[in-house]
């Protein structure tokens, strides 16, 4: 299947991508700094600032992705749950389709 990758100048589901809370948040507790995540996002959302691993660009990640969860040796990166989106998705059908105007809000 191919993924249609979100960029920020596009819009998804008609939603400016900065009003979407998806983003990767890593637990500096656990996180060991290893790069593994860095080296693995092709879309600049981390950075080693002084030897620390960050996420820089959140609004970088593409919506949907956890592609760099499962990587992390310690466990230490997290996204929303997918019913964060589910229910995100459903909110736009029903502004789009009833009719009332309120996607005007
Ligand atoms: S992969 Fe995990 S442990 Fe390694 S830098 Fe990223 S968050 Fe930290
Ligand atoms: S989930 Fe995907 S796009 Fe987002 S930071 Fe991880 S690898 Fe990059």
């Amino acid at each position: 299947m191919i993924k249609k990758v979100i960029t920020l100048a596009e819009k998804w589901f008609g939603m400016e991508r900065e009003d979407i809370q998806w983003f990767p948040t890593i637990d500096n507790d656990k996180c060991t700094n290893c790069e593994t995540c860095l080296k693995k996002c092709s879309h600049g959302v981390f950075e080693n600032i002084n030897g620390k691993v960050k996420v820089v660009k959140p609004f970088n990640c593409v919506v949907g992705c956890t592609g760099c969860d499962p990587l992390c040796p310690e466990g230490a990166i997290s996204h929303p749950p997918k019913d964060y989106l589910v229910n995100l998705i459903k909110t736009i059908n029903i502004k789009n389709r009833c009719g009332c105007n309120c996607k005007e809000d």
